[in-house]
């Protein structure tokens, strides 16, 4: 099957392309140099082409589901019909997931990544991502309070560690480590959090510091795709960006083994907070900022906040308790045994409360006041912040300052006094879009190499095409026509099939999953073996033969292969 798309203005930062009228090969799914005479051809008439969205930190599966049942009302948002292509669509912040592949696709996305599974959960979070139609995905998998890592830890034990993660990948078909609020999801086992990264977990005899920074260690030695994925202790407390500042220090510490950061600093409009109760509350993006623009191997993503309906969902189990309980909102609770802990909390942005106001500027000043777009993915941590048919909308905020000051002007007044927003005038342009949405998502989270988020001879023919001519367009000006266009592709092009044209679905080909299978010497299995079958006969509900995701539950892998390099260095 061969395509021809001719005449696009190309954004491909990756392979330096930035604007320049190209034509694109198609070739059996791929990208490639030339294709034969006669081929099927698309016309993009001097149109915006970039290569398939990539969401690097999204919630589409697992804990999702208990979003759903929680908020019946919700499901009675967004209602789109079945059509002769599509099934039907319920759900604005939790939609079915149908609409979660629909919604992606349709705005030029065509991979979605997971951002936190817990193990024994992980059978469950496939079999939904195996019912999300079109987009490829994959699923970080949660270590950061697991009784395993917490003993391995503590005995310093980097090859037991390093070993466990790799069982812990395959056991889950994960992608890669998610770590949140480390220590803090054991802690909520009994009622109690962590409050820094120095706290002792009682019980384990670690701090959070430990346990980020061996987590770095054995990744890198495992030379796993993707760095550490980390949700900061403190999340959702006043002053807890110098928690966030000191968590992101420690990636001084670890060397990565390939080109990439050695740590990524998750959703930061929930962890840039300053002041030190909700009265002196303050956007303190500023000194996250400066920190990345004066430090490598470090990345983070936005977590716009959107206003309206979100349903915040995440593995920080105390964070959601005390959400409930400031709310008066309905409370999801779970703790997943030997593993990490969760909850879902509804919640409702409203532009006039001081607090929704602030920190609806902190996404955007994070990515505005941070020099480098490689370093700030464009997330609104779906559905935390709000749900991911808002990107188009963080996309205009960020290409135009007129957009911005015309929303400050409807905001609530501490808007002025206690976030640098309205004084910031720099506008991005479509290639720092294109690094924010595909680029540097892909690059972050290992998937440059695996054909995702460039355009390259080669890498995966998922393409988008809006219809929108930047050399005709001024964004600044005319954000509302930038908005359209990125929530209704022209074309969405995944593995080289049209499923997207004029915003309408018209193919539902079944996306594949990522997952990292990583090896590490025999020796060093069979003796942390040992401990995780002495756990499961004394402490696992399940029997540990039950406990394996198996290869049917992933009928489309696309399995990385990664492993063991002892020779990973430290720095002193
Ligand atoms: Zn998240």
């Amino acid at each position: 099957m061969e395509l021809l798309i001719r005449n696009g203005a190309v954004y491909d930062p990756v392979n330096g392309i930035k604007g320049d009228k190209t034509d694109i090969s198609v070739k059996n799914g791929k990208i490639v140099d030339k294709v034969s005479s006669g081929c099927k051809e698309i016309d993009a008439g001097g149109r915006l082409v970039m290569a398939g969205g990539v969401d690097a930190h999204s919630h589409i599966a697992g804990k999702v589901n208990v979003g759903r049942i929680m908020r019946p009302e919700d499901s009675r948002a967004g209602i789109e019909p079945r059509t002769k292509t599509t099934r039907p669509c319920t759900g604005y912040t939790v939609p079915n997931v149908y609409a979660m592949g629909y919604r992606y696709a349709k705005m030029g996305y065509t991979t979605a990544f997971e951002a936190a599974q817990a193990i024994m959960n992980a059978r469950h979070t496939h079999e939904e991502l195996e019912e999300i139609p079109i987009i490829d995905k994959g699923a970080l998998t949660l270590f950061g309070s697991n009784w395993p890592t917490m003993d391995f830890v503590r005995e310093n034990d980097m090859d037991k560690l390093a070993a466990y993660v790799a069982w812990g990948l395959l056991a889950s078909r994960g992608f890669g480590i998610k770590v949140v609020n480390p220590g803090g999801g054991e802690m909520w086992g009994f009622g109690k959090n962590v409050t820094g990264l120095d706290d002792v977990v009682p019980e384990f005899e670690v701090t959070p510091r430990q346990i980020i920074t061996s987590l770095m260690k054995v990744n890198e030695m495992l030379e796993l795709p993707h760095s550490v994925h980390l949700h900061c202790n403190n999340l959702g407390k006043p002053g807890n960006y110098t928690t966030t500042l000191e968590s992101m220090k420690l990636a001084k510490l670890v060397k990565p083994s390939k080109d990439r950061q050695v740590m990524h600093v998750t959703h930061l409009t929930f962890n840039s907070w300053g002041g030190t109760n909700w009265g002196d509350f303050e956007s303190k993006t500023d000194e996250i900022a400066k920190f990345l623009n004066n430090n490598d191997n470090i990345t983070t993503d936005m977590g716009q906040l959107i206003f309206g309906n979100a349903t915040t969902m995440t593995a920080d189990g105390p964070v959601q308790y005390a959400n409930a309980k400031l709310l008066h909102a309905k409370w999801g609770n779970g703790d997943v045994e030997l593993e990490d802990a969760s909850g879902v909390v509804p919640i409702t942005y409203v532009k006039q409360i001081s607090i929704h106001s602030i920190m609806w500027a902190m996404g955007l000043e994070l990515a505005l006041l941070t020099n480098d777009p490689y370093k700030v993915l464009l997330t609104t941590d779906h559905p935390n912040g709000g749900p991911f048919v808002n990107y188009p909308e963080v996309i205009a905020l960020l290409m135009s300052n007129k957009k911005r000051q015309e929303e400050i002007a409807t905001l609530h007044k501490a808007v002025h006094s206690q976030t640098k927003i309205p004084g910031i005038d720099r506008e991005l342009d479509f290639n720092d879009i294109a690094i924010m949405t595909r680029a540097g998502t892909s690059k972050v989270i290992g998937l440059l190499d695996h054909g995702k988020g460039h355009l390259g001879i080669g890498a995966d023919a998922d393409i988008s095409i809006y219809d929108i001519k930047p050399d005709e367009i001024d964004p600044s000006a005319e954000h509302a026509k930038i908005k359209k266009a990125f929530s209704s592709a022209a074309y969405t092009i995944k593995g080289g099939e049209v499923v997207v044209k004029d915003g309408e679905i018209t193919s539902t080909p079944m996306g594949r999953t990522f997952w990292v299978d990583a090896k590490v010497p025999q020796a060093h299995t069979d003796e942390m073996m040992k401990d995780i079958r002495m756990k499961f006969k004394n402490y696992y509900s399940i029997n540990l033969a039950n406990y394996m995701v198996q290869d049917a539950y992933v009928t489309h892998p696309n399995v990385v292969k990664a492993g063991i390099n002892t020779a990973v260095s430290e720095v002193d």
